[in-house]
């Protein structure tokens, strides 16, 4: 699933290009959909909550793009939490503005936490997303979005969450990729299958879908994310898009 790509210095033969300056060829906004619901209570890898892992690796990874990446004026961040309802954590930030030592448990959001519709995350998400794609530097340089799901457990409104996510498929410049954040105890367990079964469903391809179990697991999966690339195109023409609103070429 990884593509190095847009990720320099992963790749080793990156260390000896000499800096040169900047020149903008694409700009990618990344939004991060975390679940806030009460089950990332519970204790998971390393003795902490899944919630507080959640938020290490949400910190780590934004600290290692940040800092590791040499093109990090090509990315923008959101962040948005999620449980029955969903807040916008993190509005659109450049990379280079984004606070990595922020507080990024997404049970401290203030989301309802008494179930999980993963649904209205996607929603919130498109909304940014149009904001995004449509502003006025979009028209002269290549934007496109990812939506970053991770998950622990059952979405409550699982038929609407699909239809939500199927009409996202329609849009080439909204990438879908998501996890199940799992407990490995857990995986044969009917409701984590039924979980990993509607998250993979809502990535834009199967390539895009990762369970993860744990802090460093998520972390190369939010990294990985940001430089994936589709195995096979689904686009709406050359019209209006009525997903992001703006014309495919
Ligand atoms: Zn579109």
């Amino acid at each position: 699933m990884t593509d190095d790509q847009n990720v320099p210095n992963a790749m080793p033969h990156n260390e000896e290009i000499p800096d040169v300056p900047e020149v903008q060829t694409f700009h990618q906004l990344g939004i991060l959909l975390l679940d806030g619901s009460n089950s990332m209570n519970a204790i998971g890898d390393g003795n902490r909550s899944h919630a507080e892992n959640v938020n290490f690796a949400v910190r780590e990874f934004l600290g290692y793009f940040k800092n590791k990446s040499s093109i990090k004026e090509n990315f923008s961040i959101a962040v948005i939490c999620f449980g029955i309802d969903t807040k916008v954590h993190t509005d659109i930030t450049k990379l280079t503005l984004i606070d990595d030592f922020a507080d990024y448990n997404p049970t401290s959001a203030g989301v309802d936490g008494n179930g999980t519709f993963i649904g209205g995350a996607l929603k919130a998400a498109q909304n940014l997303a149009i904001t995004f794609l449509n502003n006025p530097n979009a028209s002269n340089l290549p934007h496109d979005v990812r939506f970053i799901v991770m998950s622990d457990g059952l979405d409550q409104s699982p038929e609407e969450t699909k239809q939500i996510s199927e009409e996202l498929k329609q849009c080439s410049k909204i990438m879908v990729c998501s996890s199940l954040f799992a407990v490995s105890g857990n995986i044969s367990d009917s409701d984590t299958k039924e979980a990993k079964s509607i998250l993979s469903e809502i990535a834009s391809t199967p390539n895009l879908y990762k369970t993860t179990y744990g802090e460093a697991d998520l972390r190369q999966f939010f990294i990985s994310s940001m430089s994936a690339k589709r195995h096979s195109e689904k686009q709406n023409g050359n019209g209006l898009c009525p997903v992001c609103n703006t014309f495919h070429s």
